[in-house]
């Protein structure tokens, strides 16, 4: 049995903390690891070591920092394989799809590279006679990363790079779902050149996040998870003064537009709903089909959702994999079940599927509803699995009003091959991130991430310069060097 440690203070640490939970190999059911949860006790050693490799690591030229970074972006690039296999193994989602969460967590790192030139600052010089006034951005001291298990690389990505390349330490509380990553981040930070202490990483639940967001030494916090704990930790780390960003969850809509291509559509929705097991926050969980798009578009889906392979997803002819967890599995079935008693037409049920020689894994085959309502807990709920609801509208209005009537303001995309309806839509939505013909509108490494209402609480979005901003206290310095004997000598 695997025991995954800790990663303080530059090495692996195993942790004095009775408390364990199980690691899961989704695929076949079965435990692989012991994951320690850290209590008080270890989340002072992890914050303390922060706190001690702030002072080098802050006065450090950004340059430096860089070019640790930049190290650090080759070792990724050379254990890219490596990485995926660990993702999928915990995680169970098909290898190309733990890839491109490797490629796109190269990316975060990339654009913290190039940090140097954004913590530049401004420079006005003689603002007054004899004075000069120019402003910085200075590191906050340490931060906390608390992220989710579906993007169990990409997200701590979203948040160390660019919180080390501004001068920050900083202590990385992985789900205890899919941990293991996190610590071979760390070993290959290490490697790369990056002093003890700068950045750690704590295994937990919810003990460790309490005591992380509680310590006088955390000056940040940065969340990525369900909208229930991300307004917890919101709450919880404002009420002590500490600059929150909490990313929640998703609940993103597709709007296909009579005009658009629905073959070209309905691939899209394939991807975008049941890619990673229709675990992503920026999966596609709703498609809503405007006027006669409905009937030719539910035609070309049903058959596309049917043939989707589902099995390990470690075999290259899997398209989709297992849910995390039992737990997970029984929760999207009890949706699919609600679903039907709720009177949804059900076309496709991925309900009772089994994969031969994986018959204990957490598997649920592509389900897709048709004839679902605002009303229905499947259209109102996160269902964070292979599910999607057809909901039918008229027109492009009723279709945008739908999307801002959901508590979640994640991601909504519109499909269309009218430049004017694709206006209209980008500008009457108010979701934080929306795509024209782009079904998961995932920001650029150097644009920023983040939703709306449930989505997203706080004031900062992640990453870009958004997430320069959080990272960094802005400071305005105005300097007079008055000559020797002159009238206006400060006195
Ligand atoms: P989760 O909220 O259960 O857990 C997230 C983190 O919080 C984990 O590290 C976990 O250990 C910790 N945690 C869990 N319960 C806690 C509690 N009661 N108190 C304190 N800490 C707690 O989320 P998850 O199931 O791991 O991740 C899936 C969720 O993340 C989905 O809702 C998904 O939409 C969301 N997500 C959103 C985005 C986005 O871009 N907005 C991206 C990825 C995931």
């Amino acid at each position: 049995m695997l025991k995954i440690p800790h990663f303080i203070n530059g090495q692996p640490y195993d942790g004095r903390s009775p408390r364990y939970a199980d690691g899961f190999d989704p695929a076949r059911g079965e435990i692989i690891s012991n994951v320690p949860l850290a209590g008080p006790d270890e989340v002072d050693l992890a914050v303390a070591a922060a706190c001690a490799a702030f002072p080098a690591w802050s006065e450090m030229p950004p340059q430096r920092r860089a070019r640790i970074l930049f190290n650090f972006k080759g070792l990724l690039e050379k254990h890219q394989d490596e990485l995926a296999a660990i993702i999928t193994r915990e995680h169970g989602k098909v290898l190309s799809e733990a890839r491109g969460e490797v490629m796109r967590a190269i990316d975060m790192v990339a654009f913290a590279c190039g940090v140097p030139q954004l913590l530049k600052g401004q420079y006005t010089e003689q603002v007054e006679d004899g004075v000069d006034n120019w402003s910085l951005r200075e590191p906050l001291g340490v931060v906390v990363g608390i992220t989710p298990f579906n993007l169990p690389m990409l997200a701590p990505c979203w948040m160390f790079p660019l919180a080390l390349a501004c001068g920050n330490t900083f202590v990385l509380k992985p789900s205890e779902r899919t941990p293991s990553i996190a610590v071979r981040l760390g070993e290959l930070l290490r490697d790369a050149g990056l002093p003890a202490g700068v950045l750690n990483v704590l295994h937990g639940d919810k003990l460790a996040v309490d005591a992380l967001i509680a310590h006088d030494g955390v000056q940040a916090v940065s969340f990525v998870g369900s909208s229930p704990t991300a307004q917890y930790v919101h709450v919880q780390a404002s009420a002590r003064g500490k600059r929150v960003q909490a990313l929640g969850g998703a609940k993103n809509h597709l709007v296909a537009m009579p005009d658009a291509d629905l073959d070209l559509v309905a691939d899209a929705l394939l991807g975008a709903a049941y890619g990673t097991a229709g675990e992503r926050g920026m999966a596609v969980s709703v498609a809503v089909a405007v006027g006669s798009a409905a009937d030719p578009l539910v035609d070309r889906l049903a058959p596309r959702v049917r043939a989707l392979k589902v099995g390990n997803g470690m075999d290259p002819a899997t398209a989709m994999g297992p849910l995390v967890s039992a737990q997970h599995r029984g929760k999207v079935l009890g949706y699919i079940e609600d679903g039907v008693e709720a009177g949804a037409t059900i076309v496709v049920d991925g309900r009772g599927l089994q994969v031969p020689g994986h018959e204990k894994g957490f598997f649920v085959g592509g389900t897709l509803f048709d004839h679902v309502r605002p009303t229905m807990n499947i259209y109102r709920e996160e269902i964070l699995g292979p599910v999607l609801c057809v909901l039918r509208v008229p027109d492009l209005k009723t279709a945008v009003a739908l999307v801002n009537q959901h508590e979640y303001a994640n991601g909504a995309s519109c499909y269309t091959r009218d430049g004017a309806t694709a206006r209209a839509f980008a500008r009457g939505v108010r979701t934080g991130m929306v795509g024209i013909n782009v079904p998961i509108p995932a920001p650029a490494a150097w644009h920023s991430i983040g939703g709306r209402k449930q989505s997203l609480f706080g004031g900062f979005h992640l990453q870009g310069e958004e997430g320069l901003r959080f990272h960094t206290r802005y400071k305005s310095v105005m300097q007079r060097w008055p000559a020797p004997g002159a009238e206006n000598a400060p006195r």
